[in-house]
């Protein structure tokens, strides 16, 4: 095509000139007939170049270009197909946009896109009915000034976020929001929020039944277990026979006493997010008294050693944190054979605070380390209900700690023994 119009271009120019060269010939005058031939021709082209200027500059949207003869009618027909190109690619973007519009729109979840650096830059309807966002006056305003709440504050300011976090929405105050972020690009964000609270209605409705049976049960369970008392401390005058079996019934009775005590506290421990306490508690004297109680339990079967720094205090419930530690020296005790060792350490380093119960025990196979803290949850049933254990107590430890913003990790070695380790971070830590 090019090539074409090089030939076409060339030809005509010698055209011109040959033509200028006859009137020379004629008239005489060949400079001047050459002067005024090529003028004309440089003054066309050059309104040619000023129309297509003028129609570059001023042209509305979807105006095609001026007509044209030879090469510029050409450089017109070239950019009108450009320009329908355009717009065809342009229309077709547009309706992907619309689609995916429309399609975000009609979603029941809030999906909200934000920009780097946490600002609004676009939403759909249902965030204005979830957070009470507003079109357009909210638009590049940033996130954390329209859901103010500390706690999204610090979810929104972590690195990754691959736990979703439940807040309250902020336009109503019975209705509970769940809020997921993930990054894109170059560090956009995109919020999705789901309103969960039929979930959190049935979760509650759950929590509340557990805490109301285990209260009811437990007054009937202590009138047996009393009269299981005095039946046992007169079993000659009743029926010495009956020995074996009222000894059993009031060990099965402690055996459910203990089960309602620890539901009990589990749902106090839901009840709430932070312990209403957060006074130092000093750690070394608690693990003391711990280790009292473990040595009574284990009755000198096993070698008890504490090491606890006595300069790092933790901010907490003393005695939440009394159950949380106990559950898992007890269990070291109740899971480690006679003669074995449990070792319990607790110190401090730039990473914050740390309690470690290691044991010599049986050790609990890597299978089950994932699930160990569910409810219930028992690598051996029958294991367990030798040791009187009620399954509940590793979940009270997660619990606890959840609330006092530490985690647990578990090594085992099946047959070699196991750690329990809880981390705390360092802003629950306080130097003497
Ligand atoms: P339980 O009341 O049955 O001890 P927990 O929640 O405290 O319930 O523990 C759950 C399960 O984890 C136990 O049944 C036991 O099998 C296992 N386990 C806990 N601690 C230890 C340990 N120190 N050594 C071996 N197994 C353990």
């Amino acid at each position: 095509m090019n090539q074409d119009w090089r030939g076409v271009v060339i030809r005509r120019l010698l055209l011109l000139i040959a033509g200028c060269l006859l009137v020379g010939l004629i008239s005489g005058e060949y400079a001047w007939s050459l002067v005024v031939g090529l003028g004309a021709y440089l003054g066309w082209t050059l309104a040619q170049l000023l129309r297509l200027h003028n129609w570059l500059k001023h042209h509305q949207t979807d105006q095609p270009p001026p007509d044209g003869y030879g090469l510029w009618g050409e450089v017109f027909d070239s950019i009108y197909h450009l320009q329908r190109r355009d717009q065809r690619v342009r229309g077709r973007l547009q309706a992907v946009i619309d689609r995916v519009q429309e399609s975000t729109a009609a979603l029941r979840d809030a999906v909200v896109m934000l920009d780097s650096d946490g600002n609004l830059e676009w939403w759909n309807r249902a965030a204005e009915t979830l957070l009470g966002l507003k079109t357009p006056q909210d638009s590049g305003q940033p996130v954390t000034n329209l859901v103010r709440h500390p706690r999204f504050k610090d979810y929104f300011e972590l690195p990754a976020h691959p736990e979703p976090l439940e807040l309250i929405s902020p336009v109503n105050d019975r209705m509970h929001l769940q809020f997921h972020i993930t990054q894109y690009g170059n560090g956009e964000h995109l919020m999705l929020v789901r309103d969960i609270t039929r979930m959190h209605q049935l979760e509650q409705m759950r929590k509340d039944f557990i805490a109301n049976v285990s209260h009811e049960l437990r007054t009937p369970l202590t009138v047996i277990s009393g009269y299981l008392e005095t039946l046992l401390d007169n079993v000659d005058d009743v029926n010495p026979r009956w020995l074996r079996a009222l000894q059993q019934m009031q060990q099965q009775g402690g055996r459910m006493q203990n089960l309602l005590n620890d539901l009990l506290l589990l749902a106090k421990l839901e009840a709430t997010d932070y312990p209403s306490d957060n006074q130092p508690v000093s750690v070394d004297l608690l693990l003391l008294s711990i280790k009292g109680d473990a040595q009574a339990l284990s009755n000198d079967r096993h070698r008890i050693t504490l090491e606890a720094d006595n300069s790092v205090r933790l901010k907490g419930s003393e005695a939440e944190l009394r159950s949380a530690f106990s559950n898992l020296v007890f269990n070291a005790v109740k899971y480690t054979p006679d003669n074995g060792e449990i070792r319990v350490r607790w110190w401090a380093d730039e990473h914050g605070a740390h309690l470690s119960v290691q044991d010599s025990g049986i050790g609990i196979d890597a299978k089950h380390l994932p699930r160990l803290t569910e409810r219930f949850y028992r690598v051996d049933s029958s294991r367990a209900s030798n040791t009187g254990g009620t399954g509940l107590g590793l979940a009270i430890v997660k619990h606890v700690l959840l609330r006092h913003r530490a985690r647990l990790d578990i090594s085992s070695v099946m047959g070699k023994g196991s750690t329990f380790t809880c981390h705390f971070a360092p802003a629950q830590v306080v130097r003497r």
